[in-house]
């Protein structure tokens, strides 16, 4: 009976994995899980673009805005002091978090996006001449593209792009042999967000230090999904967004190595980063203060600090395997689904689940999806390449956090069954 099979299909997986992780441990910490959206209960499933907020990350905000509300750095009095303690304790929060050597070498920044953009010109541009290289892959977000093509036409140097397999995995070997003699930095994902590709990024890091090229790392994709322990990933800089790891939006981080961020201009001039200006000439402060002009996001900074307070509170492994499980069923179950193909079917994937189903465009179904309360990304996912490699103009995209229930899973499925059967 297809409305009975409608609601088991995750049900295996249901009793299974509660006794690995109970994601309705958590849900209730998020406050915008608990609705209804076109009269469903509410199945998020676009975690990669965006995740829903734990209610301690709203309070540390609330916090500063009516106890602790003014600039950092600046005032004597206790609110700024107060200010400036909270804002400087996130920082060492996510130092700790991450493993890096000192809190100086994490600069709070508006997200991944403009931690390329720091690194492509304080960074790169500054060592690149006329027939030197930038090596990216061919997964990357157009965040890890389209800087590196802004410094490339600037200085003369030329883009190289690692290709990817049919499964949509990076070779280690293409990568070798395109780390050549004239690159200068290598930039990757550490996480696919079109196809949840994990990419080798330790061995790739190794490659290029032997042979004296820096690496960034994208991780704006890994750090929803467990912690990242920067010593043994081995890049130079590692770059992420608050707002995907619940945290608030327009905070994210850079890490760079210390020597690295020192060896630096400054990204942008303006107040806070200066240690004294005249008109003859102006001495900049130490990183990470050089990089942060102006007056920086500072409730968000707070607020991604108690997000990484959130993630510390949870059993990460138990997190890991849970998701595993949870991505492993709801790929079998869509693609078990007429006319489905999975798009990307790397041997590691995180999180994502790329699809396109036969004569249904992807926002047709992120559309009827919606109807059922099951939100889903449709489109090119700010990965044009990637789609042009898999000959299509856009996938759909479910995306998975810890708080997903098998039960979403179930709704996503039942959402897609109904669009298999309107274009049938
Ligand atoms: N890199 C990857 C892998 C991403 O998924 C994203 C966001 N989709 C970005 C970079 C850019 O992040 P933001 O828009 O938050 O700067």
């Amino acid at each position: 009976m297809k409305g009975h099979r409608q609601e088991t299909v995750a049900e295996p997986l249901q009793q299974e994995v509660r006794a690995v992780f109970d994601p309705e441990s958590v849900r209730a910490d998020f406050p915008a899980l608990a609705q209804t959206v076109h009269g469903r209960p509410l199945a998020y499933l676009d975690n990669a673009a965006s995740s829903q907020t734990p209610q301690a990350v709203l309070d540390a905000m609330e916090h500063f805005y009516t106890r602790d509300r003014s600039n950092v750095h600046r005032g004597v009095h206790a609110l700024s002091q107060r200010a400036t303690l909270a804002y400087e304790a996130a920082r060492e929060t996510l130092a700790q978090y991450l493993g890096a050597a000192s809190e100086r070498e994490i600069v709070f920044v508006r997200g991944a996006t403009e931690a390329i953009n720091l690194v492509a010109w304080s960074f790169a541009a500054p060592r690149l001449a006329p027939g030197d290289e930038v090596l990216i892959t061919h997964l990357e977000h157009h965040a890890n593209i389209v800087p590196w093509q802004l410094v490339c036409e600037a200085t003369g140097a030329r883009l190289r792009v690692v290709p990817i397999n049919d499964a949509g995995e990076v070779g280690l070997a293409e990568y070798e042999r395109l780390l050549g003699p004239r690159t200068r930095i290598a930039a990757f994902a550490h996480i696919s967000n079109a196809l949840g590709t994990v990419l080798p990024v330790r061995k790739m890091t190794e490659l290029a230090r032997q042979r004296g090229v820096p690496t960034l790392v994208d991780g704006a994709q890994a750090v929803p999904h467990g912690p990242v322990d920067l010593r043994d990933l081995g890049c130079d800089f590692y770059v992420f967004s608050g707002h995907k790891m619940f945290g608030p939006t327009g905070i994210g981080v850079l890490w760079g190595r210390l020597n690295r961020l020192q060896g630096m201009r400054p990204y942008q001039g303006g107040g806070d980063m200066i240690a004294s200006v005249s008109f003859e000439g102006t001495r900049f402060r130490e990183p990470p203060h050089r990089f942060e002009a102006g007056t920086p996001a500072i409730a968000e900074a707070i607020g991604l600090g108690a997000a990484v307070e959130y993630l510390k509170g949870l059993d990460a492994e138990a997190v890991e395997r849970y998701e595993a499980a949870l991505l492993t069923t709801a790929t079998e179950a869509v693609t078990a689904l007429p006319g489905v193909r999975l798009v990307g079917s790397a041997r590691e994937r995180v999180g994502v689940l790329s699809f396109v189903m036969d004569g249904v465009h992807p926002h047709d179904i992120a559309t009827i999806l919606d109807q059922h309360g099951v939100a889903i990304r449709a489109g090119h996912h700010c990965a044009q390449p990637v789609m042009e490699r898999f000959g299509v103009p856009a996938t759909a995209r479910a995306s998975f956090a810890f708080y997903n229930t098998p039960g979403e899973v179930d709704a996503l499925v039942a959402g897609l069954r109904q669009t298999v059967e309107i274009f049938a």
